[in-house]
């Protein structure tokens, strides 16, 4: 379903008209043409029937009105720079009641707020949301701090993770993005691919390069889709999990049984406990292997270092 937002100025207009330059602190690199954000929102393929889409850093908006226009009933947008207000009331006006944004920091807020807001849209009944979909094109300098805490809430089914169908479609520094899609034996593999792909199904779904944002960055981006398993591979607490995995990439060049040697030699048994070949790098290990240590170590009452 699409829905047509009535006929409004340009963002790049807007941005002009209220002089909103880009706060290189807040990483603000801004997408100006709507062909790449419509393909993002439509690359996503969110089920949009009595969802709730939550927008990390709309910024001036476009990602918003492709999202509305692809046929969103209830966007909540949280904006941590509040020179965006009178850009986001304008759109929120022409939504037709589909549209509310939150000025506020997304690291902090309380989910409950987005969800309340969300069920205050006028245009729905007043029904728990089926799902819920993340969505933004992330401030580049906490998009790992944003993605570690939704992945902990999401482990603990807390906010709004809580619903039973959540997505995450996100956009990343492309490094960023390859490294939380990364498998096993592939080179940008680390923390966070195993800490994420212990709870998720997790793949890039859109390239964009640098020169599509305002101002360019020095980097190209990726939009990567997150989508927890019916089944998580995580067996442990995921801070036990990301605990292991920070300890083993940070000697990522070493073999298994050098790291192990240097942390406590009695506990290389654990590896074979495990089925793990002591003699591979922790790049290579998969994460199912790695969440049956974590289990282990957890279990045992280990401490790691
Ligand atoms: N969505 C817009 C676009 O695609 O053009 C802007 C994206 S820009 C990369 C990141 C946005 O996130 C900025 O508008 C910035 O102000 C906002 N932001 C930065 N830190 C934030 C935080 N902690 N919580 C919410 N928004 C934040």
């Amino acid at each position: 379903m699409s829905l047509r937002l009535p006929k409004l100025p340009s963002v790049r207009d807007l941005t002009r008209i209220y002089n909103l330059r880009a706060n290189q602190q807040l990483s603000q690199n801004f997408l100006m043409d709507t062909n790449i954000t419509n393909k993002i929102v439509g690359m996503a393929g969110l089920e949009l029937d009595n969802a709730l889409c939550v927008e990390v850093g709309p910024g001036p908006g476009l990602l918003t009105r492709s999202l509305l226009e692809s046929g969103a009933q209830s966007v909540v947008a949280v904006e941590k720079d509040p020179r965006f207000r009178p850009v986001l009331d304008q759109l929120q006006d022409a939504s037709g009641g589909r549209f509310r944004a939150i000025v506020g920091d997304m690291l902090k807020i309380d989910h409950q707020d987005i969800v309340r807001c969300g069920m205050e849209l006028g245009s729905r009944e007043p029904k728990p949301f089926d799902s819920v979909h993340l969505v933004g094109n992330l401030p580049f300098s906490v998009a790992t701090p944003l993605l570690v805490q939704w992945l902990h809430q999401l482990a603990e089914r807390r906010g709004i993770f809580a619903s039973p169908n959540v997505s995450m479609t996100l956009m990343f520094q492309k490094e960023v993005g390859d490294r939380i899609t990364a498998i096993h034996s592939e080179p940008p593999r680390g923390r966070l691919s195993v800490v994420a792909q212990s709870l998720c199904d997790a793949f890039r779904i859109y390239s964009v390069p640098s020169s599509a944002f305002v101002p360019r960055p020095k980097v190209d981006a990726v939009v990567v889709q997150l989508r927890p398993l019916s089944t998580p591979l995580l067996a442990s607490s995921l801070g036990t999990l990301e605990h292991l995995a920070r300890m083993m990439f940070m000697k990522r060049r070493k073999m298994l049984a050098r790291i192990f040697k240097d942390w406590d030699p009695a506990q290389i048994a654990l590896l074979e406990e495990c089925e793990i070949d002591p003699t591979l790098r922790p790049q290579d290990v998969p994460t199912v292997k790695l969440c049956s240590l974590a289990k282990i170590i957890e279990e045992r009452g280990i401490r790691l270092p």
